[in-house]
C-alpha cells in the first residue's frame, strides 16, 4: 500500500523524520506530498523544501519526495494512493485535521486520513518554531536532521552578517 505524506515541511524537521520512518515500516510505499502552493512567507522554495525532505530520508529506501499544486485528492489520484498520513501533536492539531479529512472524504470518498500520534519527544516540535529559535541564533541541532541545518545556516549567514555590520 502507497501512503501520502503532505504538507508544507518549510523545512522538514525531527517530528516529520520521525512519523516518514514510521511510516516506512508500516506501508510499502510512503511518498512525501510537497504542497507547492504553501503560504507566501515561506522561507524555502518548493524545491529547496523538496531536497531537505529527500536528503533527510535519503537513508530510508521506501520513501520519496514529490511536490504537488493543487488538491491533495488529486495528487492522491495521480500517485495511485487512497491513503494520506498526517501527524498530531496536541488536541490543538486535531480540530484543523479533523475539518481537512472530512474534506478531502467529501472531495473523495475513496481516500482515507490516518493519524500518526507525535513521538513525545517531538511535540514541542512545528516548522514556524524552527525558523523561530534558528532566526534569533538558537540551536537548533537538536529539531532538524543535519541537510536541513546545513541549509538553514546557509539562509540565515547574510543576515547575521547584516546583523553584525549594524553593531
Ligand atoms: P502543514 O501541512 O499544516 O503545512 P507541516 O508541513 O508543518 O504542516 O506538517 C506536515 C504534517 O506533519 C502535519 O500532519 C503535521 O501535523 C505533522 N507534524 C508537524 N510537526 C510534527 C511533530 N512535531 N510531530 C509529529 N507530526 C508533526
Amino acid at each position: 500500500m502507497i501512503a501520502v505524506y503532505p504538507g508544507s515541511f518549510d523545512p522538514f524537521h525531527n517530528g516529520h523524520l520521525d512519523i516518514t520512518e514510521r511510516c516506512a515500516e508500516i506501508f510499502d510505499e510512503v511518498i512525501v506530498g510537497v504542497l507547492r502552493n504553501a503560504s507566501k512567507n515561506a522561507m524555502f522554495t518548493t524545491e529547496e523544501r523538496c531536497a531537505m525532505a529527500s536528503e533527510a530520508t535519503a537513508h530510508i529506501k521506501n520513501v520519496s519526495v514529490r511536490s504537488f499544486n493543487g488538491l491533495l485528492v488529486d495528487f492522491m489520484k495521480l500517485v495511485s494512493s487512497r491513503t494520506i498520513v498526517r501527524g498530531l501533536r496536541a488536541i490543538s492539531d486535531f480540530e484543523y485535521e479533523f475539518q481537512i479529512a472530512q474534506l478531502n472524504r467529501r472531495l473523495d470518498p475513496a481516500v482515507e486520513t490516518f493519524f500518526m500520534v507525535t513521538n513525545a519527544k517531538y511535540s514541542y516540535l512545528s516548522s514556524r518554531n524552527v525558523k523561530e529559535v534558528a532566526s534569533f541564533g538558537g540551536s537548533i541541532d537538536d529539531f532538524v536532521p543535519d541537510p536541513v541545518l546545513a541549509r538553514i545556516a546557509e539562509r540565515l549567514k547574510p543576515k547575521t552578517f547584516m546583523l553584525e555590520m549594524t553593531d
